[in-house]
């Protein structure tokens, strides 16, 4: 585990972004590998510099999408290695049951990553970027629960 430095991309100073950002759950302020608390659940502050997360309101609206993508995406790799090499029937759950189960996850985790980022960059281009670390909406509801 390293908390990696800079990114190559030629970014912005203080924005860590991207897809390498996305993969491995970069915090977009300060690089470090806190975004998530869970699997697929975002810590409520980002632990090494602070920035708070439970203001950016994701929530798991990319689920949808990237369910139907990945099953179209299999359906059709499967239909195709039927048709190529017409694998005994076991093959097939054995192997697109936990490829769909972990494109899935790692989909819904990454995709969320994305989401925030781009919602940080785009506070940061309204903000100017010294507001950054304030919820939204003042004092209350700092505990917002998932659904
Ligand atoms: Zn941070």
């Amino acid at each position: 585990m390293t908390t990696s430095g800079p990114n190559e991309q030629g970014q912005q100073e203080g924005q860590y972004t991207g897809l390498s950002a996305a993969l491995f759950g970069l915090c977009p302020k300060c690089g470090a590998r806190t975004l998530f608390a869970g699997f697929a659940r975002f810590a409520p502050r980002c632990r090494a510099c602070g920035l708070d997360l439970s203001a950016f309101n994701v929530g798991d609206g990319p689920a949808a999408f990237l369910t139907l993508i990945i099953g179209a995406l299999i359906t059709g790799l499967a239909i195709w290695l039927e048709l190529a090499v017409h694998p005994p029937f076991w093959v097939h759950i054995l192997l697109w049951v936990p490829l769909t189960a972990a494109a899935v996850a790692y989909g819904l985790r990454i995709s969320k990553a994305w989401l925030l980022q781009a919602e940080y960059l785009r506070r940061a281009g309204e903000a100017g970027g010294s507001d950054l670390g304030k919820p939204r909406g003042g004092e209350e509801d700092k505990e917002r629960e998932e659904p």
